[in-house]
């Protein structure tokens, strides 16, 4: 088995399910006392997320890229960054480390690839939803990509910001969620991207009717693909 390095802690909420998803995975697939190899570097989300809104995505991408280093010298022999989000800056994570960066949209892509998905509709924070570093790595893999409206996308970037990283779970923003989602199926959509490590914490498929397919769970899959491959 291969040691995994994750960038935790955007949000520390969704990195405990990363957590709890490789290890489920490895004893499902080696079973009895088997368990992931993996090192942990959990940042400081408050400084991360003030760079995000005054913009300054250079200084991110270097308490990102120092996260990878140091995993990297303590044996990680990949990097699992575990946000959407801050996936913006990967390309300046990738050029520091010599070992490879498990990236979500790659692993999203293949799965809705698998299930023969080429319409979908990405729910995220605003910069995943509006900025073209996860789309444009979806569309190259050949999936169209719908976002919500303005105002949809105002209050899931608030939903994620003011509840989830906070460990906030309330029902009226799952209905909201719901909403949203039927929303877009009726504009096409043939299935939901939750692009926020932080979305299933709050949503599943027993909530609609609409396929999801939770990044959390997808890049985990992936990890332990990876990592035992
Ligand atoms: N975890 C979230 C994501 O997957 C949002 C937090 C962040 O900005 O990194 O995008």
């Amino acid at each position: 088995m291969r040691t995994l390095g994750l960038i935790g802690g955007m949000s520390w909420e969704s990195t405990q399910t990363y957590y709890q998803r490789l290890n489920t995975q490895v004893k499902q697939r080696l079973g009895g006392l088997n368990s992931a190899k993996l090192v942990l570097f959990s940042v400081n989300f408050a400084q991360i997320e003030e760079l995000q809104r005054q913009g300054d995505w250079d200084a991110a991408a270097k308490i990102l890229s120092r996260a990878a280093l140091s995993l990297q010298a303590a044996g990680a022999e990949a990097i699992v960054i575990c946000t959407n989000t801050m996936h913006k800056v990967a390309p300046e994570i990738e050029q520091v480390v010599s070992i490879p960066v498990l990236h979500i949209a790659d692993a999203t892509a293949k799965e809705l690839q698998s299930h023969h998905i080429q319409q979908v509709a990405l729910l995220g924070t605003a910069f995943t939803m509006e900025q073209d570093f996860y789309k444009q790595r979806l569309i190259e893999q050949g999936i169209s990509v719908s976002i919500p409206t303005q105002s949809q996308r105002a209050d899931v970037h608030r939903i994620i910001y003011d509840e989830l990283c906070q460990g906030k779970i309330l029902p009226e923003s799952r209905h909201a969620f719901v909403d949203i989602i039927a929303d877009l199926k009726a504009k096409g959509a043939q299935g939901v991207i939750l692009g926020c490590t932080e979305i299933g914490l709050l949503i599943n498929s027993d909530d609609t009717d609409v396929p999801l397919f939770d990044t959390t769970i997808i890049h985990a899959q992936s990890a332990v693909d990876w990592a035992l491959s």
